[in-house]
């Protein structure tokens, strides 16, 4: 059996950053985040891969399906029991139909949803100094302040749904993301480990 934690939280939130960490530290988590995964089907250069980019530019959702299968792949073939993947759900349509399908799937559960949550204030931050501080052609191409009032949006507007939908099904823990990388990681890897 499969125990999954999706992990959300507002881009600069730290997200993907804290479950890597988790999962560096311990032999029995793996953890694959969204973005990092779309991203590298981008550099294939493969057609879905470009395809995919038009939509990361923009800072706009993937569609359903490319999201969906992304995520059910990296969890089937997930080499251990316990995934993390940060950035999923983003969007009320995803959360359903995840939803369905945990319902026939019997080979996974999902133990919790994560919520990293920072003020808006301090993902612009971040956010900006992720993009001062990259190096040379590594470079994010949404990292700009006109496409992190769009991300930002996408990702505040489905939010109250998501946050009421896990809380009623007792799944829904919030992390505070404002503190130290250290705080936060302990705070999620104590949580994670509690639930495995
Ligand atoms: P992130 O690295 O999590 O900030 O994600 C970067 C970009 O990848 C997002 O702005 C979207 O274009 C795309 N993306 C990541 N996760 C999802 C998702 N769950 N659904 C649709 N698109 C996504």
């Amino acid at each position: 059996m499969k125990k999954l934690f999706l992990i959300i939280g507002a881009p600069g939130s730290g997200k993907t950053t804290d479950a890597s960490i988790i999962a560096e530290k311990n032999d029995n988590i793996v953890h694959y985040s969204t973005g990092d995964m779309l991203r590298e089907e981008v550099a294939s250069g493969s057609h879905l891969g470009k395809t995919i980019d038009s939509f990361i530019k923009r800072g706009a959702l993937v569609p359903l399906k490319i999201i969906v299968d992304t995520i059910v792949s990296a969890i089937n073939n997930a080499p251990v029991d316990n995934v993390l993947i940060d950035g999923y759900p983003r969007s009320v349509e995803q959360m359903t139909a995840f939803d369905e399908l945990m319902s026939k799937e019997e080979n996974i559960e999902l133990a919790s949803v994560i919520e990293v949550r920072v003020s808006e204030e301090v993902a612009k931050e971040r956010i900006l100094g992720r993009a001062a501080d990259a190096k040379p052609g590594e470079e994010r191409s949404d990292d700009s302040i006109e496409v992190f009032f769009d991300r930002m949006k996408i990702y505040t507007d489905p939010l109250a749904e998501i946050q009421t939908f896990y809380t009623d099904k007792n799944l829904l823990k919030v992390i505070d993301g404002a503190r130290t990388l250290e705080e936060v990681v302990e705070d999620m890897e104590t949580f994670v480990k509690s639930k495995i």
